[in-house]
């Protein structure tokens, strides 16, 4: 298999690199108005829903451009784009479950940053066991009335919509009495409750709902068929971008490498201990493995595969990859590595890949363990690797084995 990038590819990274240079903001991006206008500069250079069809708004591109296009963001540490959840999962969604007068009037919206979405799945009681969800939506007339209440909604205090999953038939088996829906986060008996996170911003919310009206055109896909839409979506956030992830962790540990070639340990170079020379091998050695597996999943998707199970891997790998690095990089720098403000120009490059206020190797450090639970805990994954790529027995529940002894 031949690894190098195609004369074209080259080219186009080339290009990418030379607009990021010439656009890049020049400032941390503070308000949510100052993230919108980066977003649509880079929708305007044709790098957002790059994947979609052009007469959505999109360019038609293949996997790899749009690969190159995250990871070149990535290694210059370049602001996420604000609607991610929008353009990551609900545009997708819409294009591939949507009718056409749902594609008309939502996707240009989502491509514009005219209106920000989020993602309405995961409720106090159901979460890795998301199909246990409770939130109802009983059909009056030519509406749906949702009651319930939802968890861990990023982004929900900006959000203009969200994807919501709600059981529409309570009495069918838990995976076929689900729905999904586009809610409009602006309508009477919708409440979001910021939630204080220990990286001290609130980048999640709770949200509630009491009576809310959603017009029966607002169903996506079937009726009860909203089990299997979640499931396309959510293979999308476990393995499409990353690549930009692996840039973004090679950034980092070309950060650390400089910063650690003068910073002092024992009177010398960090660089000169050989026990720090050792972690930082063997780091980049581990980040190579996960940069040539992603690589493996792009060529699936350039042969027009979906991400499938085996995108697992590359989140289970990525994750756990993560918290490593940055339980590595507190190492080297040691007191250095919990500053927050007044950072020294090179101690202050990491921006971390959460949103909110990222900027430092701390914030970083907290966020690796975000990424361990979100899209599906690593626990999960296991199963589905398990179950789904190695074709082992289905997993046989704690809960259930205990029923079984105590029916003995
Ligand atoms: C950064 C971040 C962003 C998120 N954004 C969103 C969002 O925008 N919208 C949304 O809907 N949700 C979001 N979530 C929620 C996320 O999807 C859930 O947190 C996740 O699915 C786990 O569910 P839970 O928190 O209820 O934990 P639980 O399901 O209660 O799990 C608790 C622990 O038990 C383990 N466990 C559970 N079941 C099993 C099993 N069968 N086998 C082995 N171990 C098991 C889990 O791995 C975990 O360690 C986000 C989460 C994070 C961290």
């Amino acid at each position: 298999m031949d690894l190098n990038s195609t004369p074209h590819d080259e080219a186009f990274r080339q290009s990418v690199r030379q607009w990021l240079a010439d656009n890049l903001p020049k400032k941390k991006l503070e308000t949510i108005e100052e993230r919108k206008e980066w977003h649509r500069k880079l929708f305007d250079a044709g790098y957002l829903g790059m994947g979609w069809p052009k007469e959505y708004g999109g360019q038609d591109a293949r996997p790899m451009e749009q690969a190159i296009v995250g990871a070149e963001m990535a290694r210059v540490n370049a602001p996420a784009a604000v609607n991610g959840l929008g353009i990551g999962i609900v545009g997708p969604t819409i294009i591939h479950h949507g009718t056409e007068e749902q594609k008309q009037r939502y996707i240009r919206n989502i491509l514009m940053a005219e209106e920000i979405w989020c993602q309405l799945y995961s409720e106090p009681n159901a979460g890795s066991d998301l199909a246990g969800l409770r939130t109802r939506a009983d059909r009056v007339g030519d509406e749906y009335i949702v009651n319930g209440q939802k968890i861990w909604t990023s982004g929900g205090l900006h959000s203009d919509w969200g994807i919501l999953l709600a059981r529409t038939d309570p009495d069918a088996p838990k995976h076929q009495g689900i729905s999904c829906f586009l809610l409009n986060m602006h309508a009477p008996g919708v409440e979001v409750r910021p939630i204080k996170q220990i990286s001290g911003s609130s980048e999640f919310c709770e949200v509630f709902f009491t009576d809310v009206h959603v017009p029966a055109e607002n169903l996506i896909g079937e009726l009860h068929r909203g089990w299997q839409i979640a499931q396309t979506t959510l293979s999308y956030e476990r393995g499409g971008n990353t690549l930009s992830r692996v840039s973004r962790q090679l950034a980092q540990f070309e950060r650390l490498l400089e910063v650690a070639k003068t910073l002092k340990r024992n009177g010398r170079p960090a660089i000169e201990d050989p026990i720090i020379r050792q972690q930082l091998g063997q780091m980049y050695g581990e980040i190579e493995v996960l940069r040539y597996s992603t690589l493996r999943l792009l060529s699936r998707l350039e042969k027009g595969l979906r991400p499938g199970p085996e995108a697992s891997i590359s989140k289970l790998y990525y994750s756990e990859l993560d918290k490593r690095l940055q339980e590595m990089t507190q190492t080297v720098l040691g007191p250095y590595g919990q500053l927050t403000v007044g950072l020294s120009p090179d101690l202050a490059l990491d921006g971390g890949e959460g949103e909110g206020d990222g900027g430092t190797w701390s914030h970083s450090f907290v966020w690796s363990r975000a990424g361990t639970i979100y899209a599906g805990s690593n626990e999960i994954q296991k199963n589905i690797i398990g179950e789904r790529v190695l074709g082992l027995p289905k997993e046989v529940r704690a809960d259930r084995i205990a029923l079984k002894a105590g029916a003995r």
